[in-house]
């Protein structure tokens, strides 16, 4: 057993408080119950909402400086815990320790930091004309998130929130809960008021859809599947609640004629393997000329056998297992179909850990874009090649999805970000070029609804008061 001591328990009004019910969590690689999370009820949920309302207009009122000192003790508290929450999400993720739980772990302490930085010297006061616009906390927020990267997801969302100054209620995904336990345990040695944060461990159709539909439930700030974010979109309408939603994406990565083939191959393969595939804005269409398909596939094929794949404990493992068996079973199922339908499945299909849900890293060649596999989020290590005729064409094809995430374009660098901005995705690298995280991050279309990181994630947070002099 690893982790937080108060696992199994909820935290509300600033104590931690057992359940009657309690999930186990597995370690993907092994099997092992790693630890133990609450399996929280409606009545968890109401409770944590009334919490976060009656400690609303306390909070609100904290200017934004002080709860920059309040995020920046909270940078410190994580810091102490980096070690043990590295450990945690390997155990809940199965993810590699070095390529996906190390920098995890790091870019949710940097979040939290950024936001610090990023409200200490703001008034949240503008004048237009004869207005003054204040910037108040849009209230009590419900924070859903996912188990792809449990720890940053939730890091992403808390500090914008507590940086405007709205109270929480958070829910993490069901896998993957023993990293916001100890997150938890970090805002709790905080001076955060009692109350502000609180932590509801549970299942999705119960504690996340009632918070969605919760009447004090002021914002509903969800990151998960796209089927998921349109049950909590409907269920947060009844009271017209803001919701910001990142959900899924199926990213292309564009590479012009004149580009550096091999250097957009390998970072394409790198992308699409990322914590075994499991990443909402992983570039897992690979869109070439149709005179590089041959080379490309060759050179995809040889990048996808090089992946390491084993124990994610191991420092040099680049790929560990799926999350679970159902998500192993998913990614099978799609690659099957794509071949059943004539596609050609490339890559090394035996040769993985006996143990653990492993998923082989693959190409596909052969499959025309409105297949199935080149439309539907697989969140395996799964890299659809699709060749184009004309930059029109690989255009058509970038955005030719429901989604709209991520991407990357390959090319002279005006000719590449020109089709960057045409691309209708919420991010875009060009030539490899890091994102960061000033940037918002969001989707166009089916990706979702609002933006992460940045000012822009900031305002999801807020509300302004238009007050006339
Ligand atoms: P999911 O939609 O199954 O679950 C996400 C969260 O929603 C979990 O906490 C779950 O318990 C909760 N939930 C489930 N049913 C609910 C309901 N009816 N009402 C309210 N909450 C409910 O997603 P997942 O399988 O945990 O995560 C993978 C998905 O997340 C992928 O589609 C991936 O693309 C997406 N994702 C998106 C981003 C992004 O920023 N756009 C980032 C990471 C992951």
């Amino acid at each position: 057993m690893i982790g937080a001591e108060h696992q199994g328990d909820v935290f509300v009004d600033g104590v931690w408080r057992p359940v009657p019910a309690k999930v186990a969590v597995h370690d993907p690689a092994t099997g092992a119950v790693v630890g133990h999370a609450a399996d929280a009820g409606p009545g968890d949920a109401d409770r944590a909402v009334a919490a976060a309302a009656r400690q609303l207009p306390v909070w609100a009122e904290v200017p934004y400086p002080a709860r920059a000192a309040v995020l920046a003790d909270l940078v410190g508290r994580l810091r102490e815990r980096r070690a043990e929450l590295i450990e945690t999400v390997v155990a809940e993720v199965g993810c590699p320790v070095t390529v996906t739980a190390e920098v995890q772990v790091d870019v949710a302490i940097e979040v939290v930091e950024h936001y610090a930085s990023l409200v200490r010297t703001r008034t949240g006061r503008e004048e237009v004309a004869n207005s003054i616009l204040h910037e108040v906390p849009a209230g009590v927020v419900a924070l859903i998130t996912p188990w792809n990267y449990p720890l940053y997801q939730l890091a992403a969302k808390v500090a914008p929130a507590l940086a405007a100054g709205c109270t929480i209620v958070a829910k993490p995904a069901e896998l993957t809960p023993l990293s916001a336990y100890l997150f938890a345990e970090a805002v709790s040695e905080t001076t955060l008021p009692p109350g502000v944060f609180n932590l509801v461990p549970g299942s999705g159709r119960v504690v996340g859809a009632a918070l969605a539909a919760h009447p004090d439930v002021d914002v509903v700030s969800f990151t998960g599947s796209t089927v998921v974010g349109t049950q909590v979109m409907a269920a947060a309408a009844g009271s017209v609640k803001r919701v910001c939603l990142e959900l899924g994406g199926k990213s292309a990565s564009v590479v012009l004629p004149e580009a550096d083939i091999e250097e957009a191959v390998a970072a394409t393969v790198a992308s699409a393997t990322l914590n075994s595939g499991q990443t909402c804005s992983a570039w897992t269409r690979l869109v070439v000329p149709k005179h590089h398909y041959a080379a490309v596939l060759e050179q995809a094929e040889a990048g996808m056998r090089a992946v390491r794949v084993g124990d994610p404990r191991d420092p040099g493992t680049e790929n560990g297992p799926l999350v679970s068996a159902d998500q192993q079973q998913r990614v099978a199922g799609f690659v099957a179909r794509a071949e059943a339908s004539g596609a050609r499945i490339l890559g090394r299909r035996g040769d993985l850990p006996r143990y653990g849900h492993y998923s082989p890293p693959l190409v596909v060649a052969g499959a025309a874009p409105d297949w199935e596999i080149a439309q539907e989020e697989v969140f395996g290590p799964v890299l659809v090649v699709l060749p184009y005729r004309t930059e029109a064409e690989a255009l058509e094809i970038a955005a030719g999805t429901r989604y709209g995430l991520h991407g990357a374009v390959w090319g002279e660098p005006e000719r590449a970000t020109d089709l960057a901005r045409r691309m209708r995705a919420g991010q875009i690298d060009v030539n490899g070029a890091a994102g960061n995280l000033h940037a918002p991050f969001g989707g166009f279309k089916q990706s979702g609804i609002g933006r992460e990181l940045g000012l822009e994630g900031l305002r999801e947070f807020v509300e302004v008061v238009a007050v006339q002099q």
